[in-house]
């Protein structure tokens, strides 16, 4: 039977249309075709890429600016075909497409990525993103940092060897406005309703992870400090929230085998703001119904979804 949900708190619809005998099996899987030698993102082909701006080593952080690093752990480079332009000549930011686009190489291994990490690599990937965020947020002219992740082509990634992104805008994007707009902050709400409901999937360390009630995509997660805090500039310890998604992602990956997903943060200064974390498995694809209401058809109850995701 399937139920229209409105958004927890925004004035947002999604159908949760459960059909019979829905596997994630059912779902598609990704279908990299995985070539390294040609891999520009692999350990060895450093020249290919423009010089490293931050490159993460045993040894601690440097840059290509002194020659090209090989031995690295993680490595952050200019995006070759940046969505903005960091050059600032005038005063109108927006007209000139102001504003930074650069790739996390989260990885020297071609056939490797964030669902299959050991603890320490995700703790070591989650720390670098609050540097790299911390970074750019600090940057004149910049209101907002887009941090994501797309792993596969059906999750909008262009080179199959893994990789983030971080789009630093000189504007706050106005669903993130809005959702500030209510007098107390809905998330921590969100929270305590989640933390005592069926879709919850997994809650320590002062974190939460749980299939949301307003679910857009199957086996749609949230990740949610208990504690209010606007952004990773304030996260002093990593390792709760590397916990978190790394139990996420190993979930996801045990019970779809390679699987395209997209994760993003959601964050941003105001202090109103309270941190998060989506991740989306792409296991659908959305059509002419999604873009012509902004109403999403999901085949899996979040629900369903978290007691599959709880193992
Ligand atoms: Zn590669
Ligand atoms: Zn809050």
């Amino acid at each position: 039977m399937s139920e229209i949900r409105k958004h927890y708190f925004l004035d947002e619809y999604c159908i949760i249309a459960p059909n019979r005998g829905f596997r994630p099996s059912d779902f598609k899987k990704t279908d990299e075709a995985s070539n390294s030698k040609k891999c520009i993102f692999c350990k060895g082909n450093e020249e290919k890429t423009p010089p490293a701006t931050a490159v993460y080593t045993p040894a601690g952080v440097t840059s290509d600016e002194g020659g090209v690093v090989r031995d690295w752990n993680v490595r952050c480079i200019p995006n070759m075909y940046p969505a903005l332009s960091p050059k600032k000549s005038s005063s109108d930011q927006l007209a000139e497409g102001f504003g930074f686009h650069e790739v996390i190489i989260e990885t020297p291994e071609h056939d490797y990525e964030p669902s299959m990490f050991l603890d320490e690599e995700i703790t070591r990937l989650i720390r670098i993103y609050a540097d790299r965020y911390t970074f750019y947020i600090n940057k004149d002219g910049i209101k907002f940092v887009s941090l994501f992740k797309n792993y596969g082509s059906s999750a909008g990634a262009s080179i199959a060897h893994s990789h983030s992104q971080l789009i630093a805008l000189p504007l706050i994007p106005p669903i993130i406005k809005k959702e500030m707009e209510t007098e107390t902050c809905p998330f921590c709400d969100i929270i305590q309703r989640e933390s005592i409901s069926k879709r919850l999937i997994l809650m320590q360390n002062d974190w939460i992870a749980f299939a949301p009630y307003f679910s857009k995509y199957p086996f749609e997660v949230w990740i949610m400090p208990k504690e209010h805090f606007p952004d990773m500039s304030k996260l002093s310890d990593v390792s709760g929230l590397a916990f978190m998604l790394r139990n996420v992602l190993s979930r996801m990956h045990a019970l779809f085998g390679g699987f395209a997903y997209n994760y993003a943060f959601f964050q941003c200064t105001d202090k109103r703001y309270h941190f998060h974390l989506k991740v989306f498995p792409k296991l659908s694809v959305t059509g002419g119904f999604e873009e012509n209401t902004n109403i999403y058809i999901n085949p899996v109850s979040p629900e369903d979804a978290a007691t599959q995701l709880r193992w």
